[in-house]
């Protein structure tokens, strides 16, 4: 089995489930409490936060922790949008392909009468800083712009876009899930002002993630009760799980360079190996990418069917678009780089390990190439291509 959906989730690394288990045994006090059991506990989360700060070069208590990626990007977007509102100021910059746990809180806040602008993204998947700093207003708020993308794996800009908001004095939170862990992050170098991350992106625990936020910017609570976490986010602490985040990120880090350019390595043979598939586009910019992100549209074919073929074939992947809910609508990132529906639908993602190997790559080549030319083989859609009827567009 080669598993090629690392972007979705991966696997806990050996030292962030003995970090986890011994944790589960030997910690489980309530960090609140004064007794030492408690205390020891507490010491637990405390180490946590001081060695994911150093690990992003932020103060301990600039972070959060929180339930994952999802609830950091929802806290640091609601709570730009209610400082914004104290100053009258309305207006949020963001772009079409982020992830939905940002698009939908800036839909709801839409609803709330915040004016949203969604940048446009283009065709190599990168953004402007210049189209950024032409978007801010005087009303702008905050910019959200992720730091990688989790389909099309492309590196956004970052350190520029920080910049010009630190100029304007306009607050820049970024979506690092797929970065942190993955590529060098530091909230200083980069001007970022809040990020939101994840463990389970990078061998880490489900459940669990972290906000970061500079010293200063206010944050409102979306889980009201108990003072834990500054007051800023209510309920017990997943004492374990923070724990496992913290090895495993400072795992992740101390290997960072070496298993980046084995994946680099790994990464250009596939989608070397993958262009050679006739009409075939690797989506993306091809440099400016995550280690380990593969991403490909091959016209005439389905994803869906190309993602069941190869799990028989014992290749786990993605199609990249956002059929959780089971629709077969084409995935918004791919629409926003400009590809269109048919051509968005036969998409393919492969998100690599650090683990992977030469032999594995030359597995996947071999069975995509098959799978692709076996779909096609009775594609009403390629048969029109290949009849002239329709027209290529990959
Ligand atoms: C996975 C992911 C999230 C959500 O993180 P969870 O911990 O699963 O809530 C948010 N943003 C990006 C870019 C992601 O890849």
């Amino acid at each position: 089995m080669i598993y090629a959906d690392n972007a979705a989730t991966t696997k806990m690394s050996e030292s962030a489930i003995h970090t986890m288990t011994t944790l589960l045994n030997e910690s489980w006090g309530n960090p609140s409490s004064l007794y030492l059991h408690g205390q020891k506990a507490k010491e637990v989360l405390e180490k946590a936060r001081e060695e994911i700060a150093a690990v992003i070069g932020a103060q301990p208590r600039e972070i959060t922790f929180t339930s994952g990626g999802s609830e950091a990007d929802n806290q640091a977007i609601l709570s730009a949008a209610e400082s914004g509102r104290l100053k009258g100021k309305r207006h949020i910059i963001s772009t079409a392909f982020e992830h939905h746990a940002v698009l939908h809180t800036l839909n709801k806040l839409k609803k709330q009468g915040f004016d949203i602008t969604l940048l446009d993204v283009h065709e190599n998947g990168i953004i402007l800083p210049s189209e950024v700093k032409e978007a801010i207003r005087e009303d702008t708020c905050l910019v959200t712009i992720m730091y990688a993308n989790n389909e099309i794996g492309t590196i956004q800009p970052i350190r520029e876009i920080g910049a010009i908001c630190r100029e304007r004095n306009v607050l820049f939170h970024t979506d690092a899930v797929q970065a942190i862990g993955h590529i060098p992050v530091n909230v200083g170098e980069d001007n970022i002002d809040m990020l939101s991350s994840s463990a389970h992106k990078f061998h880490g625990p489900k459940g669990v993630g972290f906000l970061y936020s500079r010293k200063g910017i206010r944050l409102s609570n979306l889980i009201e009760g108990g003072a834990q976490e500054r007051g800023k986010r209510a309920g017990t602490e997943n004492v374990p799980g923070i724990g496992a985040m913290a090895a495993a990120l400072k795992e992740a880090n101390a290997n960072m360079a070496e298993n980046a350019a084995h994946m680099i390595q790994m990464r250009d043979k596939l989608i070397e190996g993958l262009r050679q598939i006739p009409h075939s586009a690797l989506n993306g910019d091809e440099h400016q990418r995550l280690p380990g992100n593969v991403n490909f549209c091959f016209e005439g074919i389905e994803g869906e069917s190309l993602l069941l073929l190869l799990d028989d074939k014992g290749i786990q992947a993605s199609s990249g678009s956002a059929c959780t809910s089971g629709s077969l609508d084409p995935s918004h990132v791919l629409l926003a780089i400009g590809r269109v529906h048919d051509v968005a639908h036969g998409s393919l993602r492969l998100s690599i390990g650090e683990d992977i190997t030469q032999a594995e790559v030359d597995e996947i080549i071999r069975s995509v190439t098959e799978v692709v030319t076996y779909l096609r083989s009775f594609s009403p859609i390629w048969r029109d291509l290949m009849a002239g009827k329709k027209e290529f567009i990959l």
